[in-house]
């Protein structure tokens, strides 16, 4: 994804020099790691690489940081990117004729508990596409 990794670069750069929001006191990290973080919750954050390749660390050990290669995991931290950095919207995949309805939310994106969307800061186990390829069914 070398194009990817050429947009990471310049968020990068911005990110590090304070011109994009940190909402998770990152920016020493992205700088030591030249990595672009996208996505956090309790337990860790995701972030995207120079090389366009989707890492992950957890809070409690930062510099052990592990290539995420699941590729229901890389689309749905795509998406969050996108949401997070306009750049990225081009890289969203576009759903696969062959694509499934994503059973948790019904193809909408947003789950729904009686009737009433959840807060927006928690995502369908499909990242909000309402897809999911065969063999990712959510447990
Ligand atoms: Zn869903």
């Amino acid at each position: 994804m070398r194009r990817l990794g050429a947009s990471v670069a310049t968020l990068v750069d911005r990110f590090v020099a304070g011109e994009l929001t940190d909402p998770w006191n990152l920016r020493s990290w992205s700088a030591k790691h030249r990595a672009l973080p996208v996505s956090a919750d309790m337990g860790g954050c995701f972030a995207i690489t120079l090389t366009g390749t989707l890492v992950s660390f957890a809070w409690d050990s930062d510099s052990d940081i592990r290539v995420e290669t699941d590729s229901r995991t890389v689309r749905i931290m795509i998406v969050q990117a996108a949401r997070r950095y306009p750049e990225f919207a081009k890289f969203v995949p576009v759903r696969p004729d062959d694509a499934l309805v994503c059973r948790s939310c019904g193809g909408t994106g947003r789950i729904h508990i009686d009737g009433q969307p959840v807060p927006e800061g928690i995502m369908c186990s499909c990242g909000g596409l309402g897809w999911i390829r065969e063999g990712e069914e959510a447990p």
